[in-house]
Order: structure tokens, then C-alpha cells, then sequence
């Protein structure tokens, strides 16, 4: 209801501001021009119509500007150069019949958009022309020396189109006050410049050369914005070429990056759901084997038809991702809504006829796919494709030619097999038996209170197979740090705790090496992150932080506090309660801290017990 009323009451100042806006701009066009066109002397007539024509033929030859391609056209210097030259009464005698001609013209535009614009090319002309006679400015008589004048008046006519502009979209869209200071103020800046510039030389040559000066301006305006044009047409090509994959006429990978990248930053900013498809076709070595890879190729250029077909006018876009592997990106979509668009290609494609397709198993076209959603508290876009690979690796295993989700199934993609990688992540750590015994003992702590807690958090198996690993490995980065600093006794110089911190950079890096454990670096970067933003590496705070990493800091802390450090003196469990108490809401997340508490009372309860 409260979004409704919000709406209305924009929409209301909108029209309100264009109503007010169209009168200001009507009321000063006839107080202004005092309906001249009954004075005008057939040689002003004369002017009136050239101007209106060449006014008309800027209009429609426009200069197209790289890299948006914003079209900007050179019609102002015609109106400011009928002010220099006399005055604004005339100058809005030449913007009437323009506005009236360009209302006939361009029906696809509102009526009432025309009127806006006549209004707000009276503002600006009115308020010029003021200006450039305020200033000392004398229409018809050009002095090189006195060019202040002509920038008053341009200055004048740039802040009253950037004013009511720029209000106008603020009452019409809602993010348009930043917008704006960027979209007029830094880019039509230069324009205007040249608007300035072309205006004076339209002057100087209307007075000296009659209309064989004007032919001569408009000719140069015209070549110059037919140069433009194939500027932008070149550069357009350019920047497709560079983003098009050629076998497949799909966009390639180094631009699924830049665009995973903008969609993951809208949807964290607008809260809106954005999925990620990942496709392998299926055995498609095969088919290379037995008709060639030309003849495969062709295959590949069948799947990028058909992705480009069927993405056509949705919001999904495919990419080639490499080799014969495609991703589908989905803004707005939810996961399963994701799903069903991916299996109704899937089966599309199963249907589609292709030379040869009897050497696949199933005896057509088919691919397999994951499908995985963005989650809030992903900070990095490599963890989204990451789940879809899990996705895609799971579908296969299941026999191919079908789509998994990921996280559905609970989380068996993960195809756990913990004991194994629990052995696994033991045996590099240890390592640390000779170098560092007590981390070693930490790690092997910190890794059972994660696994007590992973049932109390009621995690599924995918979730507890990352934190009780993520648990165990977390320090494995200071396998690199020198044994005479993790083992001194003394207080740690500044530049040693700096050495120290390094060990969530360089444990990411040691386990970038093993795709395996990918899926642990979370746990090894963030576990010192602080749930105030005052944590390293990045300094991340609340949510930002994954929630299972929020908890592992608390779990870590609890037991650095606990047992036998070199550096600082052992708490007792009812003092570690208390300092966790008091950084609840610094360094911990409060509600994990409290439920860690509430856990580790009731375990020192049952010890007592026991
Ligand atoms: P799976 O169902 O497990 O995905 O089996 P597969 O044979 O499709 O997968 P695998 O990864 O073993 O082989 C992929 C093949 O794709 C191997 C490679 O020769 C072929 N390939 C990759 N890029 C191209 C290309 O541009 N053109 C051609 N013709 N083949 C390619
Ligand atoms: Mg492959
Ligand atoms: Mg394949």
C-alpha cells in the first residue's frame, strides 16, 4: 500500500512540475517575443526562415558520441547565435515554428513531451538572451574583445537546461539526482563548449557572408556529424567483435565476467534474485572423434543458434564459457524458475535434428547443467559460478541430459565423502607438529567444536561438510609464517603481527591449488574478518561476512582464549563467556556468540557431570 501512495505521490509532483514548468516556458516565450512575427521585415522574415531551416537540419543531423553512443545535437548554436545576433525576441521567433514543425514530424514522442521541451528551449533562450544584455552584450555587433558576454550567456543557457532537465527526471524516475550531476554536468559539459564555439563562428559568418556563411556552417556540421557517425558505427564494432565469441555468435567469456559482475552488484543493491546456468554438452568427444572437429564445431555453432534463439527477448543471456561449455545468465529469476527454463531448453534440444547425433548415448543432441542462485552473503562472483560447476558435476554423475540445482537434494553434489577429506586436510596439517604443535592442536579443537555445532545449527550436509573442513583448515596459512615468530614468547612487534595477519592471504593461495577444497577459502580468508568492519583482510561487517565464517570467528576466539597461547595469559571458560559477552557486536556476530555460550555452558555442565 505504502509503495502505491509512493508512486501516486511522485507521479503527482511530476505532473505538477511539468504543468508548472509548461506555463513558466509559454509565459515567458510571449513576454519575451511580444509576438514579433507581426513586425518582422521581409529581410527578418527571410532570416527567420533560415535559421528555422538550418535549426531543423542540425536537429536531424546529430553527433553520435562514443561509447554510449548519446546523440547530441548542434541546434543550440543556431539559438545562440540568433541571440548574439539579434537578440532573444528573434531567437524565439525561430524556436516556434521549429518546435511546431518537430511536433508534426515526430509523433512517436507525447504531445506534451513537445510542449516540455518548446518550454525548456524558452527558459534557456529567455534567460541567455537576459544575461548576454546584462553582461554588455550587444546583439549584431560581435566583439572579439568582450567574449565575456557570450559565456555569461552560455553559462546561463547550460544551468537552466541542467536545472529543469535534470528536475524532470528526478520527478519522473527515482534515482536521478546522482544521475544527473554525472549525466549533464561532466558529459554535456564539452558539448557545450562546442556549442559555444560553433554558435560564434555561425555568428561571425552570418554577418560577414549573409547566407553563403550559413551553407557553408551547415555543410561543415553535416560532414562533421557524418564523421561522427562512422565513428560510432566503427567503434560499435569494435566492441562487439571484442565481446562476441565467433564460432558461436554468443558473447564470450571475458565479457560473461564483466556482465556476472555488474548483474551480482544490481541484485545485491536492488535485493532482486539473480541464477547462474552452467551447460556441458554431453560426450561431445565423441562426436569429435567420429566426424571431426570441423564437423563439431558446426555442432557448436548449432548451440549457439539455439542458446541466441531462445534467449531471444527474455531477460536470460548465453554466453560461451569455453570449449563446449555454455552459461546462461539470469537476472530476476529464483532458482527454480531457473531450473524450468534450463530443462525446457534441454528438452528443446533433445527435439533438435543434427547430422550424426546417433553416435550420442542417448541417441540426440544433449546437454548437462547446473543451475545455482546468487546468495547475499557471496562476496566474490567465482563462488556463484563455483556452485553451478558443483551443480553441473552432479547432473552429470547422475547420467547426464539433466539439470541439477544446486543445494536441492541436500547438498548431495558435494558426493560427501568427509572422512576422506578430513584425512586429507590432516595430513597437511601435520605439518605443524614439528613446526607449531600448538595449531595443530587448535585446528584439531576448533574442527570438533564445529562439528557439535554443525548439529546445533541444523546445517545440511553440503553446509557442515564446508564448516567442519573450513574449521580444520583454517590456519593452514601459517604453515608459511617463520617458526621463530609463531613460537616467540615476547611481545609481537607491529611489523611481526603484520607477518602474522598474512596467514589468511597465503592459506587462500595454498588452497587455491586443490579445486577440492576451493570451496573452504571463505573459512581460511574470513575467519578474522570482525563483525564491526574492523577485521582484516578486507574488512567486511555483519552480513557481508558468511554466516558459518561469523561463527567459526567466535568458535576460534573461544579456544585461542581457552588454551595455552605463548602470547597472552589462558582464560577460564567462565571469563572466555564474559569476553565474549563484551565483544558481541564488535568483533562477534551477538546472536552465534550467544548460542556458542548457550552450547559451551551446557558441555561444561555435562563434563561436571560426567
Ligand atoms: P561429458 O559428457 O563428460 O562432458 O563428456 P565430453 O566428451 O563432452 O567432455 P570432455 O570434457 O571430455 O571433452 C570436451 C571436448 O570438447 C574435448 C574437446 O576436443 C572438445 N572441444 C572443446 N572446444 C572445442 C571447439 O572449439 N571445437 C571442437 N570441435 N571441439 C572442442
Ligand atoms: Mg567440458
Ligand atoms: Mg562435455
Amino acid at each position: 500500500m505504502n509503495f502505491i501512495r509512493n508512486l501516486i505521490h511522485k507521479a503527482d509532483r511530476s505532473i505538477m512540475y511539468v504543468v508548472l514548468l509548461s506555463c513558466a516556458g509559454i509565459g515567458i516565450f510571449l513576454y519575451m517575443n511580444k509576438l514579433s512575427y507581426l513586425h518582422l521585415s521581409t529581410r527578418e522574415w527571410v532570416m527567420v526562415y533560415t535559421m528555422l531551416g538550418a535549426a531543423l537540419i542540425l536537429d536531424y543531423f546529430t553527433f553520435q558520441i562514443p561509447p554510449k553512443g548519446n546523440q547530441q545535437s548542434m541546434d543550440s548554436s543556431v539559438y545562440l547565435a540568433c541571440i548574439f545576433m539579434f537578440g532573444g525576441a528573434f531567437s524565439l521567433s525561430v524556436l516556434l515554428p521549429v518546435s511546431l514543425i518537430l511536433l508534426i514530424k515526430d509523433r512517436k514522442l507525447a504531445w506534451w513531451k513537445h510542449i516540455v521541451n518548446f518550454s525548456i528551449y524558452s527558459l534557456m533562450i529567455a534567460g541567455a538572451a537576459s544575461i548576454f544584455t546584462w553582461t554588455g552584450g550587444v546583439p549584431g555587433a560581435l566583439d572579439g574583445y568582450n567574449l565575456f558576454p557570450y559565456f555569461a550567456a552560455l553559462a546561463a543557457y547550460f544551468i537552466i537546461n541542467t536545472i529543469t532537465l535534470g528536475l524532470f527526471f528526478h520527478f519522473s524516475t527515482k534515482d536521478a539526482l546522482q544521475q544527473m550531476k554525472r549525466a549533464f554536468v561532466t558529459e554535456s559539459l564539452l558539448v557545450y563548449l562546442c556549442t559555444l564555439i560553433l554558435a560564434l563562428v555561425l555568428t561571425i559568418l552570418v554577418i560577414h557572408n549573409g547566407v553563403l556563411g550559413l551553407l557553408l556552417y551547415l555543410s561543415l556540421s553535416i560532414l562533421l556529424s557524418h564523421a561522427f557517425k562512422q565513428l560510432f558505427l566503427m567503434y560499435q564494432s569494435i566492441e562487439e567483435k571484442a565481446n562476441t565469441d565467433q564460432r558461436t555468435g554468443l558473447f564470450n567469456h571475458s565479457h560473461f565476467e564483466n556482465m556476472l559482475e555488474n548483474e551480482l552488484a544490481s541484485a545485491r543493491a536492488a535485493g532482486t534474485p539473480l541464477s547462474l546456468g552452467l551447460i556441458d554438452i554431453d560426450d561431445f568427444k565423441k562426436y569429435n572423434d567420429r566426424f571431426g572437429h570441423l564437423q563439431g564445431d558446426s555442432l557448436l555453432a548449432l548451440l549457439g543458434d539455439f542458446l541466441n534463439r531462445k534467449t531471444e527477448g527474455t531477460q536470460v543471456t548465453a554466453f560461451r564459457y569455453g570449449g563446449e561449455e555454455f552459461t546462461l545468465l539470469m537476472p530476476g529469476m529464483e532458482l527454480d524458475e531457473a531450473y524450468t527454463f534450463m530443462n525446457k531448453l534441454r528438452k528443446q534440444l533433445n527435439d533438435t535434428p543434427f547430422e550424426g547425433v546417433e553416435v550420442f548415448p542417448h541417441g540426440c543432441l544433449s546437454f548437462s547443467a547446473g543451475v545455482a542462485r546468487y546468495q547475499v552473503d557471496m562476496y566474490n562472483k567465482s563462488q556463484l559460478v563455483d556452485q553451478a560447476d558443483k551443480a553441473l558435476y552432479y547432473a552429470k554423475k547422475q547420467g547426464k541430459n539433466n539439470v541439477h540445482r544446486y543445494g536441492s537434494n541436500d547438498g548431495m553434489e558435494h558426493e560427501i565423502d568427509l572422512v576422506q577429506d578430513v584425512r586429507d586436510i590432516e595430513q597437511q596439517l601435520n605439518l605443524f607438529r614439528y613446526k607449531d604443535i600448538d595449531t595443530f592442536k587448535h585446528s584439531k579443537r576448533v574442527y570438533k567444536y564445529a562439528l557439535d555445532l554443525s548439529e546445533l545449527l541444523e546445517l545440511d550436509n553440503a553446509e557442515k561438510r564446508k564448516f567442519v573442513l573450513g574449521a580444520l583448515i583454517h590456519d593452514i596459512g601459517k604453515l608459511e609464517i617463520p617458526w621463530s615468530i609463531l613460537n616467540k614468547k615476547e611481545k609481537l612487534t607491529a611489523e611481526e603481527w603484520e607477518t602474522i595477519k598474512g596467514h589468511v592471504t597465503w592459506g587462500k593461495k595454498m588452497v587455491m591449488t586443490n579445486e577440492r577444497f576451493n570451496d573452504l577459502i571463505p573459512y581460511i580468508e574470513l575467519h578474522h574478518e570482525r563483525f564491526d568492519g574492523k577485521g582484516y583482510p578486507y574488512g567486511l561487517r555483519d552480513r557481508e561476512i558468511p554466516r558459518l565464517c561469523r561463527m567459526l570467528t567466535v568458535i576460534d576466539s573461544f579456544d585461542a582464549m581457552t588454551t595455552e597461547r605463548p602470547y597472552q595469559k589462558t582464560k577460564t571458560v567462565d571469563e572466555a563467556i564474559n569476553e565474549l559477552r563484551a565483544c558481541a557486536g564488535s568483533q562477534f556476530d551477538p546472536e552465534l556468540a550467544e548460542l556458542f555460550i548457550r552450547y559451551i555452558q551446557k558441555k561444561t555442565a555435562q563434563q561436571l557431570l560426567s
